[in-house]
């Protein structure tokens, strides 16, 4: 897939000029239900070439903002916090305890607002500062190598295309999407897939990154099998995530100790990162398109699809965005996945306008709450007979 910086390139300016002096209606005459495929390509012109002035404009950086590196000391210097009393005092429960949610949180904060940012290249605009970002993944006990196909290239090209998308394929126990097949016990998923999504971290640490890396595929999607560098990130990582989680502590602790209190802080993170990434792609006003079955391609462009398929959610709470690395703002995320998310609440601007102006719909739940609602009932439709 290529990769959309946020800079406006040659081609697109092609576009925007040939469609001009065909006489096609400019941004603001378009009116809704006259969107051509051509004019839709338009948007996403008109669109980055707004975005790419607001940086000139305010002379911002994409890439390498302040904020983010404070940021992250922050939520690393949380997680080191979290961990180095509950791995290393012997405590009674009640200290363990908030300890160990504390380090489930501060574990998905790592994910959401450095990990993702780095994996996405748009913590830095030096390589190996994301690449290093991208890394604390495998600290954390998942392959930086395995995430970049599975969310970078497979998640972002193909969001909500049943049999394509991984993200929206948990197995038998779920049915988040029309075209998957329905069973009987999808009747109680609204209620029971929480406690699933608590127990994913173990599941994809333990099991899928193993399985898609030996089987060279993720879902019906090709991956290379890791070599050099990138087999011993693998191996390491996943070495030096046991030591973290297990070797350590069972030095100091019990094994039924280390055990409980890794499936809390496990649980934690899992419930976390499920909640937020299902708000933005499994809610009642995303769509769900699939490939022509003649042509065998999505008869949208690639812009409308990622405005079709992702929902915002809360966008004026500043404390969840800081939290959650900008992820309710998961349009403009996957518009310009390349922009660090320090920028998404100023790019919504832009992008909601420029969809109201071109008559593309842009979807947004006003709270946190009404986004977990919408996906409640999303869940509760999927799981009806004849949904
Ligand atoms: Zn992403």
């Amino acid at each position: 897939m290529k990769q959309h910086s946020g800079k406006v390139s040659d081609d697109c300016s092609e576009i925007m000029t040939r469609t001009r002096q065909a006489g096609q209606p400019s941004a603001a005459l378009v009116r809704p239900g006259e969107l051509k495929f051509s004019a839709r390509d338009v948007f996403h012109c008109e669109l980055r070439q707004r975005v790419d002035f607001y940086f000139s404009s305010t002379g911002l950086r994409p890439r390498d903002c302040p904020q983010m590196y404070l940021k992250t000391v922050i939520v690393v210097g949380w997680c080191v916090a979290s961990y180095v009393p509950l791995a290393f005092v012997a405590g009674p429960w009640w200290f363990a305890l908030p300890l160990a949610i504390s380090l489930g949180l501060s574990m998905a904060a790592i994910g959401f607002n450095v990990m993702h940012d780095g994996g996405h290249r748009a913590y830095s605009a030096y390589g190996w500062i994301n690449r290093l970002m991208a890394m604390s993944l495998d600290l954390l006990g998942g392959s930086s190598y395995v995430w970049a196909r599975k969310h970078n290239s497979i998640h972002h090209s193909y969001a909500n295309i049943a049999g394509h998308d991984d993200d929206i394929d948990l197995g038998l126990l779920a049915r988040l999407a029309p075209d998957q097949r329905r069973l009987k016990i999808h009747r109680l998923q609204q209620y029971y897939l929480w406690v699933l999504y608590g127990l994913m971290p173990l599941k994809w640490l333990m099991y899928d990154d193993f399985r898609d890396v030996l089987r060279g595929r993720i879902g019906g999607h090709r991956l290379a099998r890791p070599k050099g560098w990138d087999l011993l990130i693998f191996a390491g990582g996943k070495v030096m995530f046991l030591s973290l989680a297990f070797g350590i502590p069972l030095l100091f602790h019990s094994v039924a100790a280390v055990l409980l209190l890794y499936l809390v802080a496990s649980f934690v993170q899992g419930v976390t990162l499920g909640v937020v990434f299902q708000l933005a792609h499994c809610v009642e006003e995303a769509g769900f398109p699939l490939p022509g079955k003649d042509t065998g391609r999505v008869e949208t462009t690639w812009a409308a699809h990622q405005i079709e398929t992702t929902v915002d959610f809360a966008r004026r709470s500043r404390v969840l965005s800081w939290l959650i690395g900008g992820l309710n703002f998961q349009i403009e995320h996957h518009l310009f996945p390349q922009i660090c998310h320090i920028h998404y609440p100023a790019v919504s601007r832009l992008v909601e306008d420029t969809c109201r102006e071109f008559g593309l719909r842009y979807a947004a739940h006003e709270t946190f709450l009404s986004g977990v609602a919408s996906h409640f009932r999303w869940l509760r439709r999927m799981g009806m007979s004849g949904a």
